[in-house]
């Protein structure tokens, strides 16, 4: 599918949960209400709306939440998933608590991929940003998703704490390990608005001051909103996702669908097809989901309005956990 602004559409991120086992403190603090189980999309209408997004192009599904992991099954939905023509890669965003229970299985169900989020090597940050007290959990799933060659993202959201020095162990990581360490910049959405993060040009720039020979892998540009940089002697890459320092809203080629089954153009706008209404009616005609998939695609705007100023009532109001990081 292509977009008004010439973007093609190729990628999905689905969210199957509203619910999480952490309680990151700029996504989901405590006290937040989860949506009854039968507001959530089945696995069925989730499979409904891939094939169909599929047959229009949709190649790329990312599995999130919450806490994906959190609802039984993930393995056999990313088999049936990948058994979907026309899905070239399912991928799962976790927060890796419940990973390693789950690995075995997501291996053999066929995963292209696994993000794992990670804020902190520090085991008290972590618990002071997460209230989990388990960063080993984290530690051993990344390398037993390693051990079995699965492609690996580290993906961190930095909080300015004054000195935040965090990053650079997070960074070391893609040093020893095979895998690539992002920075995503905070986002003013939900809870995030709350939290000012650490400016990427910032840590580029220490990155450039303590590593000769680190240059930008141009290879990679486009294929995602993640800018890459490669260090000689580094087994992985550093990326930077900054929604707001650095749009890359023009290369933008995903839509989104949440637990609720909103599906949503932009994670920013308030804007979307209420997709569990059509699946749910029973007088809807097959090719409405379809439909509604070609018409979030149009209603994509050019760029996310974090920096802008738009009218109030067209902004996401929702929390992140609740729309799908
Ligand atoms: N629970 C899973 C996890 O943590 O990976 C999947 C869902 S979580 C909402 C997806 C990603 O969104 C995480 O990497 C999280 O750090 C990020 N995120 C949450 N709130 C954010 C915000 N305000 N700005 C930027 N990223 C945010
Ligand atoms: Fe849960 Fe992920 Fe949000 Fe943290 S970022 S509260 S792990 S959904």
């Amino acid at each position: 599918m292509i977009d008004p602004f010439n973007r093609t559409i190729d990628y999905m991120r689905i969210s199957i949960t509203d619910r999480c086992n952490l309680r990151c403190v700029y996504c989901m603090p405590q006290g937040i209400r989860s949506l009854p189980e039968t507001e959530i999309l089945s696995y069925e209408e989730i499979l409904r709306v891939c094939t169909e997004a599929a047959a229009l192009g949709i190649r790329y599904i990312k599995i999130t939440g919450g806490e994906p992991l959190l609802r039984e099954g993930v393995p056999d939905l990313v088999r049936r998933l990948k058994n979907t023509p026309g899905i070239t890669s399912v991928s799962l965003t976790t927060n890796g608590v419940l990973l390693n229970r789950y690995l075995d299985a997501l291996y053999a169900a066929g995963i292209d991929g696994i993000n794992i989020s990670l804020d902190s090597l520090d085991g008290e940050r972590f618990r002071l940003t997460t209230g989990y007290n388990g960063l080993n959990t984290i530690i051993r799933g990344i390398h037993e998703s390693l051990s079995r060659a699965i492609p690996v993202k580290i993906n961190a959201v930095l909080i300015d704490n004054g000195g935040a020095t965090e990053w650079q162990d997070l960074a070391d990581l893609a040093r020893v390990l095979p895998l690539d360490v992002r920075f995503i910049e905070m986002m003013p959405i939900g809870y995030g608005k709350a939290f000012k993060g650490v400016a990427h040009d910032r840590i580029l720039q220490e990155l450039q001051e303590t590593y000769a020979g680190i240059t930008e892998d141009r290879a990679s540009l486009g294929a995602g909103p993640a800018v890459y940089y490669r260090i000689p002697g580094f087994k992985g890459k550093i990326g930077f996702i900054s929604a707001l320092s650095h749009q890359f809203c023009h290369t933008c080629n995903r839509i989104r669908l949440t637990a609720e089954g909103m599906l949503k153009p932009c994670l920013c706008y308030a804007s979307g097809i209420d997709l569990k209404a059509i699946l749910r009616d029973p007088d809807t005609p097959k090719e409405a989901i379809g439909q509604a998939l070609r018409d979030v695609v149009a209603m994509k705007p050019a760029s996310h309005c974090f920096t802008g100023t738009v009218p109030e009532g067209s902004l996401e109001k929702r929390a992140m956990v609740a729309i799908g990081g």
